[in-house]
């Protein structure tokens, strides 16, 4: 069974917030949070829908203290696991003024580096919620935007089937997803809704030795060709 997963970045929705129905968000399983939101925003989420918020902080959010918000996890540099999907996160973007939670691209790399070596105990993460998008066709034209290199070695690396991020405001909805590899490269500004399938392994585990194979090879498959389903977005 896939996870439906809510993915918030760098506004508060009118959807999410002052129209909220928890009626209509009820089958959420937990949300991944790529910064730039204030706490309270979180924390309104967390208590209304009672479901776990693993959340990155962005560029704007050196507020944030990470136990102050019952319900809600701050993933940068650890692999968390949710029902068997197992979650990444890097938060902060591009050094361009000196502020807090700005990162240069040595920094970054030592974050992902350290982070792999959590992946060779915790295994490899599956999504990779991160603030910044990585060096690629979502990174802006200034400093500030700029992509990190380092994400995209963890992509080729572990070959994740979903990297989310935020820090690029596109009101005009103009950021598509792209693919790099297995993995399906999202903007999560303001919202997204989706489906996320369980990694093979998790599905083999209630199967017989003999299953286990036929099934690996049939997620080996899909794997290619997973894809990631947009079900809703707001401005
Ligand atoms: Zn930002």
């Amino acid at each position: 069974m896939p996870l439906t997963v809510l993915a918030i970045a760098d506004e508060v929705s009118r959807t999410l917030y002052d129209c909220f129905e928890r009626e209509r968000w009820k089958s959420v399983d937990c949300i991944l949070s790529c910064g730039d939101l204030p706490p309270w925003y979180l924390d309104f989420l967390c208590s209304s829908l009672t479901i776990p918020v693993f959340y990155v902080r962005g560029n704007h959010d050196g507020g944030y203290r990470s136990s102050e918000y019952e319900g809600s996890q701050n993933i940068h540099g650890k692999i968390v696991n949710f029902k068997g999907l197992r979650i990444a996160g890097f938060e902060g973007s591009a050094r361009y003024n000196g502020g807090p939670l700005q990162y240069t691209q040595r920094e970054m790399s030592h974050a992902v580096h350290r982070t792999r070596l959590s992946a060779l105990r915790a295994g490899v993460p599956d999504v990779l919620v991160t603030h910044a998008p990585p060096t690629g066709p979502h990174t802006g034209a200034d400093v500030c935007h700029a992509g990190f290199d380092a994400f995209v070695s963890a992509l080729n690396g572990w070959k994740p089937q979903l990297l989310i991020h935020g820090h690029m405001h596109h009101y005009d909805g103009a950021q598509k997803p792209y693919r790099s590899g297995a993995t399906t490269i999202l903007n999560a500004y303001p919202y997204k809704l989706l489906q996320i399938p369980m990694r093979p392994q998790e599905v083999a585990e209630t199967k017989t030795a003999s299953a286990h194979l036929s099934i690996k090879r049939l997620f080996a498959h899909r794997h290619a060709n997973r894809m990631v389903g947009l079900t809703s977005r707001d401005r």
